[in-house]
């Protein structure tokens, strides 16, 4: 399925919750979410009034929330849960923290970017540096340690300067270590379920991809 285009603020209606899609500008501008609470659309507003939710509609919308806070595609993130899968432990867990470890994901935490989707432009635009080597592959799987930089010639890029102005604004996570001076960070640690402020049931996740 093609990546989806239009108003993100439309996906965060759908879910009915806010999904920080355009990441700290969602903590400045108005919120869709709050201005129209209800699901977008012609029957939006009836939505409310509909018979409860079966299981499988309770997982598929689970499912849909977090493939949209990351960005993702159906086919990208089903190959991300077929990998995680053959890992040892909790497999929603082992999930979120795969999503969490993707350079473009690592980019926007850092605070190098304002959302997911500036940052997988500036990793596809050859901007980004993992050990002092161009990656131009937002979804490089990185690991604790690894150095991760915005290149020499492009820290004076607006998109980065606003980006980390506003660092600090949105949900800084104890499992980075940034320098905002040098614009370059490192990934302390792989994060623990406790320590990735996604507010989701990935269990749900689960259940549905095992049917
Ligand atoms: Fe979602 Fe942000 Fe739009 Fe609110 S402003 S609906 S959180 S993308």
């Amino acid at each position: 399925m093609a990546r989806y285009t239009g108003p993100v603020c439309k996906l965060c209606r759908r879910e009915g919750t806010k999904l920080f899609l355009k990441g700290t500008r969602c903590l400045t501008e108005k919120c869709a979410v709050e201005r129209r609470p209800y699901a977008p659309g012609q029957h939006g507003q009836s939505t409310g009034r509909r018979r409860k939710a079966s299981e499988y509609a309770k997982q598929l919308r689970e499912k849909q929330k977090v493939k949209r806070i990351y960005g993702l595609s159906e086919r990208q993130f089903r190959n991300i849960f077929d990998r995680v899968l053959k890992e040892p432990g909790v497999t929603g867990e082992a999930l979120l923290v795969a999503l969490e470890s993707r350079l473009d994901n690592l980019v926007y935490r850092m605070g190098f970017a304002l959302s997911r989707k500036q940052a997988r432009q500036l990793v596809r635009h050859r901007h980004i540096q993992v050990n002092e080597r161009t990656v131009d592959v937002p979804s490089y799987r990185v690991r604790p340690g690894e150095e991760i930089a915005v290149a020499a010639g492009s820290r004076e890029l607006v998109l980065v300067k606003h980006a980390l102005e506003q660092f600090g604004r949105g949900q800084p996570v104890s499992w980075i270590q940034v320098d905002t001076d040098q614009v370059r960070g490192r990934m302390k640690e792989r994060p623990t379920r406790d320590a990735i402020p996604i507010a989701a049931q990935e269990q749900l996740i689960v259940e549905l991809y095992s049917k």
